[in-house]
């Protein structure tokens, strides 16, 4: 660590202090540990830069489990788990990620087992294994596969945990409660990322030769959302920045079971113990919409069964604006011991004891399925000049939440998420180790991405408009919960798009009133807000754009899925910077139809019934 340069901006001394890394992994969560492990493992030269403690992160309020086909409690194999993940991105993942991810599953969670990690057991003391949505036996056929891997209703808490407690073992430094503001760009390659610790308000300025973006989802675009206020995409911001394309931003999940009013999560686990839903008249209504798999089908059937339900007038409540969840038919001893922690939230957030009351729930935000476009090395990619839609951005790696491989397509499976986080995780680990060589030195940079970056910061520090970060961001959020919700129709998007251009107008009328830098969360705030402005254009009109149905984009104008015009990959640009309005440019990237290997053939698209 050297303090080498000061930058005036504004009038203002921001000196920096420099730090030389092979890798610098963004973000702590699953996949940011895993990543950081992997590296530090090969011998590389990591830097993990967190803005929260690691425990902190996300992925430690992850309730039901992790899929991989042990076949511990049902039959099981990884050409099964491939065949549900296709068919639950509605033809939109890519085959040849798709199976990757199903192959090297049950070796991860082997891995994670031995990690520590304290799967709740079977009688004969295999990890116990949960059905989840849309996960089947027989290629689809059914019935239901148990290949969720759980702790109890806690499985993120303890693979978060042990991730942690593992990556301590190796040489990793950890920059924690640091805020990345911008990546460094040079000549189309990324050569590291600019920081600030938030406790003292100094700047950092990391060189690396590989810079994995780990920071998570962006959820809190939206009013409800299951997801953790600090789920404000901004790895998803830097790259927008940096002038590359984000991927399918118009598929975001709404998760079937989230807490009426709190928009608290109840785990898919809750169903897979044997929990069902009733509509105003007791109706166990799934059966009508999803007659094989029922309460089980994917998530995006279920939350837009629900929402019928809710406009044809049976939904429960004075304003009928909700549906009953039931486990009160299900053994005391069983909530307890497989469903404790959602049991509380039950009784905390709703007031009910799940033991004899059902609970009131609705469709809640729940994940981005879009992201930042990358391989299944986890290296991100972009549509290059000369039109090659697979151009590896050197330097530059994405993984988790805020990377779309893409394994989920347009509406990701339940349980498929964790899984993702350490398999891909994992594999840019992998391939960090093959392109780096330890500690290569580094090209001389300009200050020119540096000064981008305290411009930006200062920008904020000292902005003296008539409106606060929280009345911009209300109005962004709740545009985005109307506008772009479950169902969503031409004149409704069309509307959204207009209104959100005129809110990323009113982030030149910002007001930040914290000018310190010492645990400045307004400012931070501030920086979050612009990340997530950005990301709920892009989200909006990469949605306006899609004139078809498929998966968690539920198109009324467009009710079917449309192969031959839209079986592609949106790759959209942000061009309305510096609140200029909702410029957004977007173009296409074909799926891969195609496998890895010849072990499984490409899966043809046919029509997702459940
Ligand atoms: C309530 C809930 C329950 C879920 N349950 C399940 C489940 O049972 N099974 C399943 O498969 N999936 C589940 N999911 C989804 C899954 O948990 C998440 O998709 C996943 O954990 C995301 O992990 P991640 O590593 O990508 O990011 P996160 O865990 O969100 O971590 C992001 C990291 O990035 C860091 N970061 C972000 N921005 C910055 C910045 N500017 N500077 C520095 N650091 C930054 C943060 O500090 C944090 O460490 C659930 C999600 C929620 C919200």
């Amino acid at each position: 660590m050297a303090r080498s340069e000061t930058f005036e901006i504004g009038g203002k001394a921001y000196p920096i202090i420099d730090h030389q890394y092979d890798v610098v992994v963004v973000g702590a969560g699953g996949s940011g540990l895993r990543a950081t492990m992997g590296a530090a493992e090969a011998g590389l030269k990591t830097a993990n830069i967190s803005k929260v403690f690691p425990t902190r992160s996300h992925t430690v309020a992850a309730q039901g489990g992790i899929a991989a086909s042990l076949g511990n409690n049902t039959p099981d194999h990884w050409q099964w788990h491939m065949y549900d993940t296709v068919k639950g991105s509605d033809w939109l993942g890519d085959q040849d990620a798709i199976e990757y991810l199903a192959r090297e599953a049950p070796q991860a969670v082997y891995e994670l087992e031995h990690a520590g990690v304290p799967f709740s057991r079977n009688e004969d003391g295999t990890i116990y294994q949960r059905p989840f949505g849309g996960h089947m036996q027989n290629m689809g056929d059914g019935p239901p596969v148990q290949r969720t891997c759980a702790a109890a209703d806690r499985t993120g808490h303890a693979m978060l945990h042990a991730l942690y407690q593992q990556s301590l073992k190796y040489a990793a430094d950890f920059f924690i409660e640091y805020f990345a503001i911008d990546l460094i760009m040079k000549d189309g390659a990324c050569v590291g990322v600019i920081a600030m610790c938030l406790d003292d308000g100094s700047i950092h300025r990391f060189r690396a030769h590989g810079v994995v973006l780990a920071t998570g989802g962006y959820g809190r675009c939206y009013f409800t959302a299951t997801s953790a206020h600090t789920c404000t995409g901004d790895g998803g911001g830097m790259v927008l920045r940096a002038g590359l394309p984000l991927q399918d931003m118009e598929f975001v999940q709404f998760h079937p079971t989230g807490i009426y009013g709190a928009g608290v999560l109840i785990t898919e686990g809750a169903r897979g113990e044997g929990g069902y839903l009733t509509n105003s008249e007791g109706e166990r209504f799934m059966e009508r919409y999803a007659p094989s798999a029922k309460d089980l089908a994917s998530r995006d059937v279920v939350s837009r069964s629900m929402a019928l339900e809710m406009r044809e007038g049976r939904g429960v409540g004075p304003d009928g604006d909700h549906i009953y969840l039931h486990l009160d038919h299900i053994p005391a001893e069983t909530l307890a011991q497989r469903l404790p922690g959602i049991t509380e939230s039950g009784k905390i957030f709703a007031g009910v004891d799940l033991t004899r009351q059902p609970l009131p729930v609705t469709p809640t935000v729940h994940y981005n399925m879009g992201g930042i476009p990358c391989n299944y090395h986890g290296e991100v990619v972009t549509i290059g000049a000369d039109g090659n839609p697979d151009q590896i951005v050197p330097g530059l790696f994405a993984v988790g939440e805020a990377a779309c491989v893409s394994v989920h397509g347009a509406n990701r499976l339940g349980s498929n998420s964790l899984i993702d986080l350490v398999v891909f995780g994992r594999a840019t680990g992998f391939r960090l180790k093959e392109t780096i060589k330890p500690g290569t030195p580094h090209e001389e940079i300009s200050g020119e991405g540096t000064e981008f970056a305290l411009t930006r910061l200062d920008h904020f520090r000292n902005a003296n408009g008539g409106s606060s970060t929280a009345e911009v961001r209300k109005d962004m959020q709740q545009t985005m919960q109307k506008h772009a919700a479950v169902f969503r129709d031409s004149a409704l998007m069309a509307e959204g798009v207009k209104n959100l251009a005129e809110t990323n107008k009113r982030m030149q009328d910002i007001k930040v009133s914290d000018r310190s830098l010492i645990w400045n969360s307004d400012l931070i705030e501030t920086l979050e807000l612009d990340n997530l402005m950005a990301q709920a254009v892009v989200t909006m009109n990469s949605a306006e754009n899609r004139k078809e149905s498929r998966g968690a984009h539920a198109h009324e104008d467009f009710p079917n899925r449309d192969d031959g015009n839209w079986m592609k990959h949106t790759a959209a640009w942000f061009e309305g910077w510096g609140g200029s309005g909702g410029q957004v440019r977007i173009d296409y990237r074909p799926v891969h139809e195609y496998t890895l290997t010849d072990d499984i053939e490409y899966i043809k698209p046919k029509a997702r019934v459940y």
